[in-house]
């Protein structure tokens, strides 16, 4: 039966060696209930529950109900111990799972597996990531790693004396989730408050990255709305959250909404407006990651002084290290330090423009006078360096040489459908679809959708 709800990365050998109950115990865990399977081992034949059993095995959801069966679980000549944890920084796997109670050469050989059958990459595991170890009279006998929402992987030993890896991909769902509410300190802080994810209101503050200065057009009272994808597994929970296909702000300095959308004739995805306009401009407005800004709306009087000599730019207050964009795309003519504007750099545009980018804490890597850049790239982090009294952006932009002011700019925009009526046909039908989404989530009720009074914490 798990056959048919999860799929099996193309490990054929290994799917052939797995028993009954190696079966039953990944359908579980993918299911995320692998405590509640070391608790029914833990009680063995008797029924006599382990300490703490009763309290670690939360009600399975009714598919793993079913798929535990007397026959599957042979009860271990041993019971089985588990113990769980997740990658601290600078932490190896191998030393998170020898941490668990593995010994060392076990936790080595069993780990190799994984990374002999490229089911997992050694150098790219983050912090945070979940392992579960299931031991035999002080034995490993298998583990649980879980890889990323969605994709568990299983290393069990055989009576060969060898590992066994298989990766499971949970069956996801997509479904859509909407989120809308008045701005009382930051879109930041309401969006996460309401579900959404960081990389929904990173997204989001791209999208209108080309049309709003977020640290000085942004006021109490407007509001935002935002629908985006959310994946659930077989059980129903919700496991990872997907793309920001509606992004809407309405507020005292701008009233707009866009829809992702992807035309079929290029295949570049953009989020267009109503009448298929794309957000996206020549420059962007505020070239910092947006949803950092503004974590308080005294943020926008943020009183710097000491360098009004310099002053012929726009200053953006934020914490230091948060990321700043190359505006457009173009060539690093200048990333190096230079008197009061500290770390600095300049970024060649088509037609004249220069974008400059001052008070830098450090560059992105790799980053050299010469380099290309693409708009929206990371090409340094906030800081105070230079004639700087406090952490901020002081973002120019420059024509034919000359200092102009980047908030009042008339900039080329991008891409416009109606001049291709098949696409604007195309965009249309999926801006319907998407309206249509949201008009079932409840859309039209924006501003009397109040917050949590008990936001649960992040
Ligand atoms: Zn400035």
């Amino acid at each position: 039966m798990q056959d048919a709800q999860n799929t099996i990365e193309p490990q054929a050998p290994a799917r052939k060696t797995l028993s009954h109950g190696v079966k039953s115990l990944i359908a579980l865990c993918v299911l995320g209930t692998g405590s509640a399977l070391a608790g029914l081992l833990i009680a063995g034949p008797s029924g006599q529950n382990g300490p703490g059993a009763a309290e670690a095995a939360p009600a399975p959801p009714p598919l793993a109900a079913t798929l535990l069966t007397a026959t599957d679980i042979q009860p271990p000549a041993a019971p089985l111990q588990t113990a769980s944890g997740t990658l601290a920084r600078r932490e190896t796997l191998t030393g998170l799972v020898q941490r668990l109670g593995a010994p060392a050469g076990e936790a080595a050989s069993a780990l190799q597996t994984l990374y002999d059958e490229e089911l997992l990459d050694p150098r790219r595991l983050l912090p945070g990531l979940e392992a579960e170890i299931f031991l035999d009279d002080g034995h490993l006998s298998a583990l649980n790693i879980k890889a990323e929402a969605g994709r568990n992987l299983f290393i069990t030993h055989g009576a060969d004396g060898k590992w066994t890896a298989a990766a499971l991909n949970a069956r996801l769902t997509p479904q859509y989730h909407r989120v809308s509410a008045p701005i009382d300190t930051s879109i930041y802080d309401a969006a996460l408050r309401l579900g959404a994810g960081d990389q929904q209101v990173v997204d989001f503050a791209t999208v209108f990255a080309y049309d709003v200065d977020f640290q000085r057009e942004i006021h109490p009272g407007d509001s935002f709305e935002m629908v985006y994808e959310t994946y659930t597994d077989e059980a129903g929970r919700p496991v990872k959250t997907g793309n920001l296909i509606y992004a809407s702000l309405n507020g005292q300095a701008l009233n707009r909404s866009f829809y992702r959308f992807t035309p079929s004739d290029d295949g570049e995805t953009d989020y267009f407006d109503f009448n298929g306009e794309s957000a996206t401009k020549f420059l962007m407005k505020t070239p910092i990651n947006g949803a950092r800004l503004s974590s308080s709306f005294g943020n926008r009087k943020h009183p710097i002084s000491g360098y009004t000599r310099l002053h012929k730019g726009t200053d953006f207050a934020a914490p230091t290290g948060t990321p700043v964009y190359a505006a457009g795309n173009g060539t690093v003519e200048w990333a190096a330090r230079r008197g009061g504007y500290g770390n600095y750099i300049i970024v060649k545009h088509s037609n004249g423009y220069k974008t400059a980018y001052a008070h830098l804490s450090r560059y992105a890597k790799g980053l050299r006078k010469g380099r290309r850049v693409r708009q929206g790239e990371i090409i340094g982090y906030v800081g105070s360096t230079g004639a700087s009294t406090g952490p901020h952006l002081h973002y120019e932009v420059y024509i034919n040489g000359t200092p102009v002011n980047a908030m009042k700019l008339k900039l080329p925009t991008g891409r416009k459908l109606a001049e291709t009526p098949e696409m604007l046909a195309e965009f249309e039908a999926a801006r319907d679809a998407i309206d249509t989404i949201r008009t079932e989530q409840g859309a039209g009720t924006l501003l009397s959708v109040s917050l949590p009074s008990n936001p649960p914490s992040p």
